[in-house]
């Protein structure tokens, strides 16, 4: 038989935030390879795409793939179903949950795999269709405490520089709690070029990391610390007069509350409680305090914990102390998780205490600004976020639940009490690619479209507007995530098929009420193929490639020194639990696994959950490497693989979080940050014993 023609589709990755583009090709249903775009400007790929980028694109040909709806019969048992039964059964049941215990007994998750149009549609489902304020997503997981810090201090919960022109040409760096290398690849080539260029690297983290082996200093910090070395420099650089005296006094405020703050901080006190030498915390502070430009780059390893927001407080004050926001080749560095979690889990709004573009959905002006729009009022108050939506299921006030893409049975912390939680509601509908582990506890499944099969925008790390396009079409019966959710809306009656010819119409209504996206559309985006990066405020912006250089985003244009009180963390080891454990990625494998477990090439170079061990420690238990070891906390256990080797000191064990079998949130605990609601995810007391 004749083949039909290959399509090529310009798109940008599914994996991380990076947001390599490349060249897509698909054809009858089967998406054939990647090849790097062929453009220097977005965003780092003119290296090549990572290993993922290059090989992960296989989970949409999988055979698990959903190709059509599942509803679950009285024996547990899911048969296949239509459309309409299955969109009518959801419609059904949330109005019965919402009729027997108010409007906001049903929440809804949105994701960050998905579009930036589909998020704002989730958003949009939950408030105006629902009329619940309960809408998160999973950047609540990773990086909700940089947001909340960022936005106290400069204005925008967001990174403030550019991957290519300004991480990759700064005179420094100060790396701290991102495994660069396997969570951000194309992102460390392009950083560990600039350091083989002459730039000064300094890794600050309990692991060292891939990043760390081309460091200048290598500093081992004791987990949960980090307020305490970073406080420390800040001490070390005043006292020096390293400080930018001049940036301070023109653009900041509460520079001298700041002062008083970090001055029990003295190089003694930092070594007593985070392990760091006196010697390397003076060595990296002058150095910083000297460069003439440096960048703060973080991920998991700052922001997952009890006390994540307060880690970004004191890392901001520290750049805003040396000068280095507000001009090119300087400034703070999230480094975001998934492909779209700074515009699907961020921007868009799918968030109980941010409307789109992070308006207040208490703001008598925004509101009435989104009923003009929509036609109704959103609800104007803040809703449950997603740990309280985990809460508020156990203590039977969460009666339904719409979830979009994310695996939350996998991805929060004692994900036992989380199982036992979902298992309390009334009505669970899943909409996703794969019957996740989290889909196996639906009423009804939805099978969505991959984003090799879809149009729309999302948004990467550096705030930048990009295109994914389409390759392949949808298997089976399977649907957009913005087609079914604009099925779902006309169930109550609303008539978005109209309204929205395709996700370039959303686009524009997401233009209209978002200032930052006020110039993005995409005719616009058409024309520039680099993409816009906001705010990108209207048609002749050409949009923003680093932020605050004419003042910071408050009336006065004036950052704040937020400073940072320190606290250990939560739990610490006793003798029971002596170890601790700290949990995150690897290179082959993505957040839950879903995509990545079932690509052939990336599953046989890790294909398992292990710990990661020193070997003074496995002598002491009598383990080797290779063995089955038993792992134990507070909440549960679980048996893995022993990976003998001597990242960590002794005191420290490392579970990646991309497993079923092995799952590190067994054993993870509830405590939050209280401004983020990031649960501590990076320090759990454990003990390992051979099985
Ligand atoms: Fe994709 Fe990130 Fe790898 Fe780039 S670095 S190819 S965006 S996973």
């Amino acid at each position: 038989a004749r083949l039909s023609r290959i399509n090529k589709a310009e798109t940008t990755c599914n994996y991380c935030a990076v947001g390599c583009r490349f060249d897509l090709y698909g054809r009858d249903g089967e998406v054939l390879g990647v090849r790097p775009a062929d453009t220097d400007a977005t965003p780092a790929n003119d290296f090549s795409t990572c290993v993922k980028g290059k090989f992960g694109y296989d989970f949409a040909n999988s055979d698990d793939r959903l190709e059509t709806p599942l509803i679950k019969g009285d024996d547990g048992e899911f048969r296949e179903a239509t459309w309409d039964e299955a969109l009518d059964l959801i419609h059904e049941k949330l109005t019965e949950v919402q009729e027997e215990h108010g409007q906001h007994s049903v929440a809804v998750t949105s994701s960050s795999k998905c579009t930036n149009e589909e998020n704002y549609l989730n958003q949009k489902f939950a408030r105006q269709v629902l009329g619940t304020p309960n809408v998160d997503n999973c950047a609540r997981l990773c990086h909700s405490s940089t947001v909340t810090a960022l936005k106290q201090t400069l204005g925008y919960g967001a990174m403030v520089n550019r991957i290519n022109e300004d991480v990759g040409e700064t005179d420094c760096y100060l790396i701290t709690g991102s495994n660069t290398t396997e969570s951000h690849p194309v992102l460390a080539t392009r950083i560990k070029q600039n350091v083989r260029d002459g730039a000064d690297m300094f890794v600050f983290d309990p692991r060292k990391v891939g990043i760390a082996e081309h460091a200048d200093q290598y500093s081992r910090t004791k987990p949960g610390t980090d307020v305490a070395w970073i406080n420390g420099m800040i001490r070390y650089i005043v006292r020096e007069g390293l400080h930018d005296e001049e940036f301070i006094e023109e653009r900041t405020k509460n520079f001298e509350e700041l002062k008083e703050k970090v001055e029990p901080f003295t190089p003694e006190k930092v070594e007593e409680l985070t392990g760091v030498p006196e010697a390397e915390l003076e060595n990296a502070a002058r150095t910083i305090g000297e460069a003439d430009t440096c960048i703060f780059g973080w991920a998991m390893g700052m922001t997952q914990h009890a006390h994540g927001t307060r880690n970004l407080l004191a890392l901001t004050n520290l750049a805003l102390v040396t000068g280095n926001l507000g001009k090119p080749r300087a400034g703070v560095s999230p480094f975001r998780g998934q492909n779209n979690v700074q515009g699907g889990g961020g921007d868009m709004g799918p968030a109980p205490h941010n409307l789109p573009g992070y308006q207040d959905p208490t703001d008598e002006e925004v509101l009435q600004k989104f009923e003009k729009e929509w036609g109704e009022r959103p609800p104007d108050e803040v809703g449950l976020r997603l740990p309280e939506q985990f809460e508020e299921m156990k203590e039977g006030n969460l009666k339904g639940m719409f979830i979009m893409g994310e695996n939350p049975v996998l991805s929060e912390p004692d994900i036992r009490d989380a199982e036992k939680s979902i298992g309390e509601l009334d009505f669970l509908a899943v909409q996703d690619i794969f019957l996740t582990e989290t889909a196996e506890f639906a009423d009804v499944v939805l099978p969505a479209a991959a984003g090799p099969e879809k149009l729309g925008t999302q948004t990467n790390t550096e705030r930048r507007i990009q295109f994914v396009r389409p390759a392949v079409e949808p298997p089976g019966d399977a649907k957009t995530d913005m087609d079914i959710l604009v099925d779902l809306a006309s169930r109550w009656g609303y008539d978005w098929a109209s309204k929205y010819d395709g996700p370039s119409d959303v686009m524009d209504e997401i233009s209209r009420l978002v200032p930052l996206y006020g110039g993005v559309s995409y005719e616009r985006l058409e024309e520039n193929p680099d993409g816009l990066q906001w705010p990108c405020e209207d048609e002749d912006d050409p949009g923003t490639p680093y932020l605050y250089e004419d003042g910071f985003n408050f009336d006065d244009g004036k950052a704040r020194f937020v400073p940072a009180d320190y606290a250990g963390p939560v739990e610490l080891p006793d003798e029971e639990y002596p170890l601790m454990l700290s949990s995150g990625r690897v290179l082959y494998h993505w957040h839950t696994g879903t995509m990545t477990r079932r690509v052939e090439a990336l599953m046989e170079q890790v294909p398992e959950s292990f710990v990661t061990i020193h070997p003074e420690m496995a002598e002491q238990i009598g383990v080797v490497d290779g063995e089955y070891v038993r792992v134990t906390s507070r909440r549960g256990d679980i048996t893995v693989k022993a990976n003998v080797e001597d990242q960590s000191d002794p005191g420290v064990v490392f579970i990646p979080m991309h497993f079923v079998h092995g799952a590190v949130n067994e054993l993870t605990q509830h405590e939050l940050d209280p401004d983020s609601y990031i649960p501590e995810f990076k320090v759990t007391s454990v003990k390992v014993e051979p099985v």
